[in-house]
């Protein structure tokens, strides 16, 4: 697993062991495969959580790991979004972006894409073309972060967010190599700039190691395991790659990765929204009539245009079609 690795995590900055009360997880879940897109495998990391355990956030998809062979590299088609902000970091592989407010590029291994849709955008995901050529592992993963009513309408954003950029703190013991994405950790900031504040860590613990992490008591806290297999909150609850732990009020994170196994765990939490959710394919509002004016608005091209020199895929309405919350 590239993303970014260091040597030695010793040298790096260490997170204080933290004091306070732990957060004891209330549930895990196990996300359910699916396809993305014109077809690529994902897991649909929050299948079957109450989404106000979730708030602010309202999606993810784990993109991968797939080892493709020549030609079977996968992408979306160009569709729109409005209402929230999307969050794409790879791991292994590259994808490649573009919207219509001219923003884009390539990410890799470690890399994070950070689009605020705000009032409406068109996009593209996809892998290059020489990617599609030679197949490869693709691993990866997309968040969903609300955005609050005010904020709905917002300009369209975009942050390159290069694996250069990503804070890489070291646990108390040593044992665990922390990258803080966005946010801030043991007040060490991460680089992602958020309207609504959320922290976000990818975190990879050493076989039999433990980590202890302070967490923010007014956001929600939840971590999905991408890799591996180990436990989640001082009550060690067994989790592996593909569950997602939610834990309950409280100021500090336990997790640890199994004796003989490592765990690659995505830590992440935000200040809630607490407003109506009305979510369909690709927009999310606070209400059916919002939701309504959403598609009104792309039929009328009003969400934005494809650049001339990058049309060629139709563009259809819904890409994402596990996320049908109504
Ligand atoms: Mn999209």
């Amino acid at each position: 697993m590239p993303a970014v690795t260091v040597e030695n995590v010793l040298v790096l900055p260490r997170v204080a062991e933290p004091e306070g009360a732990e957060r004891k997880v209330l549930s895990v879940t196990t996300a359910p495969s699916g396809l993305e897109g014109e077809g690529f495998p994902v897991r649909r990391a929050f299948a079957g959580v109450d989404l106000r355990l979730l708030d602010p956030f309202v999606h993810m998809d784990q993109m991968g790991a797939v080892d493709y062979g020549p030609g079977e590299p996968k992408g979306t088609p160009w569709h729109p979004h409005r209402g929230f902000e999307t969050v794409t970091y790879i791991i292994d592989g590259t994808f490649r972006h573009q919207d219509s407010n001219g923003g884009g590029g390539l990410i890799t291994n470690g890399d994070t894409q950070w689009m605020t849709a705000g009032g409406g955008i068109l996009h593209i995901e996809e892998p290059p073309e020489d990617l599609v050529m030679s197949g490869g592992l693709f691993h990866g993963f997309q968040l969903w972060v609300n955005l609050p009513a005010r904020l709905k309408m917002t300009q369209p954003r975009y942050q390159d967010i290069r694996a250069g950029q990503v804070a890489l703190l070291t646990s108390a013991d040593g044992g665990s190599l922390l990258r803080v994405i966005a946010g801030s950790l043991g007040g060490h900031e991460g680089p992602g700039v958020t309207h609504t504040p959320i922290t976000l860590v990818h975190a990879t613990v050493s076989p039999g190691a433990q980590v202890r992490v302070p967490w923010d008591a007014g956001f929600n806290a939840l971590g999905y395991v991408l890799a591996g297999a180990g436990t989640a909150g001082a009550e060690k609850r067994p989790v592996t790659m593909g569950q997602l732990a939610v834990f309950g009020a409280g100021d500090v994170l336990t997790f640890g990765a199994g004796a003989k196994q490592e765990l690659d765990i995505l830590l992440l939490g935000g200040q809630p929204i607490r407003e109506p959710v009305a979510a369909y394919g690709p927009f999310v509002m606070n209400t059916r009539a919002e939701l309504m004016q959403a598609f009104e608005d792309y039929q009328a091209g009003r969400l934005g245009s494809i650049p001339a020199v990058l049309a060629g895929s139709a563009v259809p309405i819904d890409p994402h079609p596990g996320h049908d919350v109504l």
